[in-house]
């Protein structure tokens, strides 16, 4: 990896005057006092989220632009803010109240995000599923949440098996047409009956806020709980991370079922009362590129995967479109290959800020910002207020460029608080005393900048070398033939481990095996010569959950001939 090449800072105009400044001064209390708990003692987050600006004026600021194929619809604060009153009243008519489980099984629609926030209203937890989800995932999580209602569609209800979910009494569905038996709401029609008045459920900020499982790359989900107090890190990262401005139109193409889609697609922007497009649907280059020309967005999060479909589709799409309304791009959600990062300096003329953060760390803790010099390759550096540390397993902290778990100082405001109903996989994040413990394998340079190698159980042990499968999947991604790649490491008899790597190639390329040796001796005369894989496999795609992440594990189960696990989040 480079740690010479280096990104200057771009951005204007934002609020954080410099990195090193603010991270001296730094002290979360003072973003506490945002928010009007500390006259009260109580919050709601979904209060400070849309209420709070109705309350300041801005009721009839655009809050939500949504499109899909066939709706296009805007909804104002004021308009969110009654919705969703709406929605907890429904749901406390019946009877559903704090504490309790309220899972969303939905497509990206504004019901979804009505739904969420009333939820939230009357103090239960939110559960939010990813609508690709298919019957046993369903049933997994509201099994182990023990869910009492469930918002969802009259399609998507075919995947819930309500029989064997003795705790499910409630099933809300959006778009149900005709009669509807015991248990069975419309929610059209719950809502037009509903009052927009609401009598807010103030709560702890240590009461539960939502629980989202995990993205399953490295085994079964894990269900997170989050507590209201997440809001601090979700409303000041929003500020210095994404740099959100008053009149900022913000997308973040996550969908809601992963924790990106609501820490960063609902609370970051809500918090900072900024105006946040929804795009249903699934992925295409056209219809992205169209979302940013149309409604001018100005900050744009998105994921690894989808640059580097993105950049697979080529730049001649690009062209077509008018993004000069973009002023700041970001990645979360897996590493950010190089590559890319040129890619789009190239193309859009924009840095893409990586930042690093986990479903159970409930927001961002390690970035590039605006007001950084980026590495490319580099996760950036520690958010203020957050202490990271590569560690050995003993909890000493180890000097720059050496190899170890990344670990954070406990606590900050939007760590997690419980794995639902599993509290032994809990601790062991916590095994080390004042430390959470990631599970993912990286360094630090000399100057404080973070590199990810891998996750910790992937690194690879090649002839008495330490090698991060990351490493070598961006070298491979800067070759001209490769889209992507996932690297593991099979066992060796004699090397202890090999590197394997499996390719999808580019549009235009044919496997061959003069291809295979070209790409081995470029990762060889690029990188390092222990680092080329050994063998190379291409396949069409590379197994991948659905919110992108390419499943090493996967492969090497496939490789080694071993039971695959928990499939549930694998996309088809
Ligand atoms: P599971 O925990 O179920 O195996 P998961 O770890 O993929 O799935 P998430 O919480 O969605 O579930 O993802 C967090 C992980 O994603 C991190 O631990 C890290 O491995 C990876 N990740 C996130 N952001 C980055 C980044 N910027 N660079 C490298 N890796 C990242
Ligand atoms: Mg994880």
């Amino acid at each position: 990896m480079t740690h010479k090449e280096r990104v200057p800072v771009q951005t204007t105009g934002n609020n954080m005057s410099r990195y090193e400044e603010a991270r001296s001064h730094f002290d979360w209390k003072q973003v506490e006092q945002a928010f009007s708990w500390h006259h009260t003692g109580k919050v709601n987050a979904a209060y400070e989220a849309i209420d709070r600006h109705v309350e300041a004026g801005k009721g009839n600021k655009t809050a939500l632009i949504y499109s899909d194929a066939v709706r296009e619809e805007r909804y104002t604060f004021l308009q969110l803010k009654e919705k969703s009153n709406q929605f907890g009243n429904v749901l406390r008519k019946l009877g559903v109240s704090k504490g309790d489980r309220v899972f969303v099984f939905m497509p990206r629609t504004p019901e979804l995000y009505v739904s969420v926030l009333g939820t939230i209203k009357i103090g239960a937890i939110v559960g939010p599923l990813f609508e690709a989800f298919m019957e046993a995932a369903v049933k997994d999580r509201l099994e182990n949440s023990e869910a009492v209602a469930l918002v969802t569609t009259p399609s998507l209800l075919e995947r819930v098996p309500v029989d064997a979910l003795p705790h499910l009494k409630h099933i809300i569905l959006v778009g149900a047409v005709g009669e509807l038996v015991e248990g069975y709401y419309s929610f059209e029609e719950e809502m037009s009956q509903a009052s927009s008045d609401l009598d807010m459920e103030w709560v702890d900020r240590e009461d539960p806020m939502i629980i989202h499982y995990t993205s399953g790359s490295t085994g079964k989900p894990k269900g997170v709980l989050h507590v209201h107090n997440a809001m601090i890190q979700h409303y000041q990262t929003g500020k210095w991370v994404l740099d959100l401005q008053d009149d900022d139109i913000y997308w973040c193409t996550a969908d809601p079922g992963w924790v990106t889609g609501t820490s960063y697609g609902i609370f970051a922007p809500w918090l900072n009362g900024v105006t946040n497009v929804v795009r249903g649907g699934r992925f295409s280059p056209d219809d992205w590129y169209q979302t940013l020309e149309k409604y001018k967005v100005t900050v744009w999060y998105s994921a690894p995967t989808a640059f580097r479909m993105l950049m697979s589709a080529g730049d001649s799409v690009v062209k077509k479109y008018d993004l000069s309304s973009v002023r700041h791009v970001l990645s979360v959600g897996e590493p950010l290959n190089p590559e890319v990062v040129r890619w789009g300096l190239k193309t859009y003329g924009k840095r893409i800020h990586d930042n690093w953060w986990m479903t159970e760390t409930g927001g961002i803790l390690i970035s590039n910002y605006p007001q950084m010099e980026i590495k490319p390759g580099s996760m950036g550096k520690p958010f203020p207020g957050i202490h990271a540390a590569i560690i050995d397993n003993e909890g000493n902290e180890l000097p720059p460029y050496t190899m170890g778990n990344l670990a954070i100082r406990t606590p900050w405001p939007s760590m997690m608080r419980q794995i639902w109903k599993n509290p032994e996989k809990y601790q062991e994040y916590f095994r080390i005393p004042g430390w959470y413990v990631s599970g993912d394998s990286a360094y630090m340079d000399e100057d404080g900048y973070f590199w990810f190698q891998g996750r910790l159980d992937d690194v690879i042990n090649t002839s008495g070398e330490r090698v991060g499968p990351f490493e070598v999947e961006s070298k491979l991604v800067e070759h001209h033939a490769v889209a992507e790649a996932g690297v593991i490491g099979k066992p060796d008899a004699i090397r202890g481990e090999v590197i394997k790597a499996f390719i999808a190639l580019r549009e235009g390329y044919e496997p061959s095996e003069e291809l295979k040796e070209e790409i081995r001796q470029f990762v060889k005369t690029r990188l390092a010569a222990h680092a080329a894989p050994r063998e190379i496999e291409f396949r069409d795609k590379l197994p991948k959950t659905r919110s992108g992440k390419i499943m090493r594990r996967v492969l090497k189960a496939w490789e080694l001939g071993l039971p695959t696990g928990d499939l549930s989040t694998m996309e088809d």
